[in-house]
């Protein structure tokens, strides 16, 4: 599907397992439409997108800038209604400079693909844009990160966001969902319910993060994958609701 279809077309992309109504849907929600900022072409938010990266790619704001080989800044669409984040680069993103590349990524890919979806389709970023690692026998493991380094590191994610102005945000595992939705997000509870007070999307939701998936184990693993499968179609029903609802007022 194309981005244009894909978002238009409110057939779940996978029949077995699509569904919207993962959590509350608050009364009056349809008339929470929010577009893109017309004052901004695509050009323009491309362009500013590509300044921000540049800045972002020689950031000195927390000591792992010490650490990082390559800063990882997000990619995907700026254009795009839907945004997912995660929590922060790994070894294989470090090393290549890309978003979910490592065994995460690719659990990722299969699971938008799932839903007719690919990376063109959306915005991929983190909360964290170099990798938390400390070393461990001699070698860098990851760690979560650290309050101030994602404090450092807030202004690239609201500046992300604030240029691509989307409709709906998936936040992927905790970091992402406190940083977004509220501090102490109860993932477990909490995933798959939509929250509207965000300010920088009017629709938000948490998923499980997929490598917290790939740590999981045979009826488990499955579980939790079926559960991100959901929640990310039902992120693009959402997108599709406000176009048609977007759609509908506009031609009152
Ligand atoms: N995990 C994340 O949260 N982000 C990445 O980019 C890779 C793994």
């Amino acid at each position: 599907m194309t981005q244009r279809s894909l978002f238009d077309d409110d057939r779940p992309a996978n029949p077995g397992t699509i569904s919207s109504g993962a959590g509350a849907r608050p009364e009056g929600s349809l008339t929470r439409v929010h577009e893109p900022d017309p004052a901004y072409t695509p050009e323009e938010r491309s362009a500013r997108m590509a300044a921000v990266r540049e800045q972002a790619l020689v950031c000195t704001r927390c000591e792992l800038c010490q650490t990082r080989t390559h800063v990882v800044f997000g990619e995907g669409t700026v254009t795009t209604p839907l945004v997912l984040v995660g929590e922060g680069p790994g070894e294989t993103e470090d090393a290549t400079g890309r978003p979910f590349v490592g065994r995460a990524g690719k659990l990722l890919d299969a699971v938008l693909a799932e839903n007719g979806m690919t990376r063109q389709h959306i915005y991929l970023c983190n909360v964290l844009k170099c990798r938390a690692a400390l070393v461990e026998d001699g070698r860098l493991q990851n760690r979560p990160p650290r309050v101030e380094e994602a404090a450092a590191c807030r202004d690239w994610l609201d500046t992300q966001l604030a240029i691509i102005r989307p409709m709906v945000i998936l936040c992927l595992g905790s970091p992402a969902a406190n940083a977004i939705i509220h501090p102490n997000f109860a993932l477990t509870r909490e995933r798959g319910e939509w929250f509207t007070h965000c300010p920088y999307a009017p629709w938000v939701m948490a998923a499980f993060h997929p490598a917290y998936i790939l740590r999981k184990h045979d009826a488990g693993y499955d579980a939790a994958r079926a559960s991100l499968v959901r929640d990310i179609g039902a992120a693009r029903l959402k997108v599709v609701e406000l176009r048609k609802a977007a759609k509908a007022i506009a031609g009152q």
